[in-house]
């Protein structure tokens, strides 16, 4: 059995919604609750925080999208050499 160290692990997505139900193989003594992502006004994504740690505190949705932004940024930008 997995012990949850309260970061929401214990969290599972249901149907690709913001909805999470406790996973079942996960034992879990704290009462841990997705967050909303920094970007929720964008997005409108809440993660459990582990989710958001992985990806520099962000939904894995914005680092797609904000890397494709960064690229598009920089494709565009004239070379310098
Ligand atoms: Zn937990
Ligand atoms: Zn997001």
């Amino acid at each position: 059995m997995e012990i949850c160290n309260g970061d929401g692990c214990c969290l599972l997505r249901i149907n690709n919604s913001n909805n999470f139900e406790k996973k079942k193989n996960i034992d879990c003594s704290y009462y841990c609750k997705p967050n909303k992502c920094p970007n929720y006004m964008e997005c409108h994504n809440i993660c459990p925080q582990c989710e958001l740690d992985a990806w520099d505190g962000i939904c894995c949705y914005c680092e797609v999208f904000l890397e494709k932004q960064h690229e598009k940024i920089y494709l565009s930008r004239p070379r310098t050499r």
